[in-house]
């Protein structure tokens, strides 16, 4: 199984980051290159991209399954706003590179917003963009994320990815990235993720997906909430998790956490070695708070 989860990319930038990751048991993991809500970046550091990346190859983990998810303020659906937009697509550019420098095949990007929009506007606007940003010299693949359908919140069913994706130029450029968490809360029950993943492969190909977000929620399917919980602690529960994780046709796609912490500790190590034992753990919550 290729499993990690979300990491900081601190002062040590991508190397912290693989260090995170190996302290948790994980054999890949998923990066903002600077803070989620902003867009302030610091440059990079080759030395330390050179380090990190002897370090995953001498502790297995390939570096193609690592992500970087690009800061969830970026929209871009909001042609309405032209200069948000640019720089969203600007933006986007430049990240682009810098996952490029760091040596990382796959960027996740929220579609976006459609706000006032007419819903078919906005996504003709995401494919737009898209049309912008990406170049057939790059080696970076965009994943479009599922998500969850909170508030105006484009790709919240397969179709409109679909539609996204049948109006991207460069087809091979960008891929899906689904997230369990925000699923359930679209209205898809993932005690039925067999029956999502047949319909998905009749209307966009499994092959599209190249990461997936596991996550339970803390609320009821179709709710369009999107707020993680735990692993085995939530609506989904362990088994429907486990049986993601674990699909036969999903094996070569990385998998990651993205559930939160219990108070200030993180939960990866103990949400990993449970997932790794194929078995839930009750007292998961108390080991986690105990940092054992
Ligand atoms: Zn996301």
């Amino acid at each position: 199984m290729i499993l990690g989860s979300h990491v900081n990319f601190g002062t040590e930038q991508l190397l912290g980051a693989t260090k995170q990751a190996l302290s948790y048991g994980a054999n890949t993991f998923m990066f903002y290159t600077g803070a989620p809500q902003n867009t302030i970046r610091k440059s990079l550091d080759e030395s330390l991209t050179k380090e990190a990346q002897e370090l995953m190859q001498n502790n297995g983990i390939d570096i193609n399954n690592v992500i970087c998810h690009a800061p969830y303020i970026i929209n871009l659906a909001n042609k309405t706003k032209a200069e948000a937009w640019n720089f969203s697509i600007s933006f986007l550019k430049q990240e682009i590179k810098r996952v490029e420098a760091l040596g990382v095949r796959y960027i996740v990007v929220h579609p976006g917003n459609f706000l006032q929009m007419e819903v078919r506007d906005a996504l003709d606007a995401i494919a737009e963009a898209l049309n912008y940003i990406l170049s057939p010299s790059d080696s970076v693949m965009i994943l479009l994320e599922t998500m969850a359908g909170k508030g105006t919140e484009c790709g919240r069913n397969m179709a409109e990815v679909k539609y996204i994706l049948d109006h991207v130029t460069l087809k091979d450029k960008v891929g899906v990235c689904l997230d369990t968490c925000h699923l359930n809360d679209s209205g898809v029950d993932i005690a039925d993720f067999d029956n999502y993943l047949n319909d998905f492969d009749k209307l966009i190909g499994i092959a599209k997906i190249k990461c997936i977000h596991l996550n339970d929620s803390k609320n009821p399917c179709g709710s369009h909430k999107d707020r993680h919980e735990n692993i085995g602690l939530g609506t989904i529960g362990f088994a429907n998790l486990l049986h993601v994780l674990d699909h036969e046709k999903l094996k070569d796609v990385p998998k990651i956490l993205e559930t939160p912490y219990v108070g200030e500790y993180a939960p990866y190590k103990y949400e990993i070695a449970m997932l790794k034992s194929k078995e839930f753990n009750p007292h998961l919550l108390e080991d986690i708070q105990s940092n054992k």
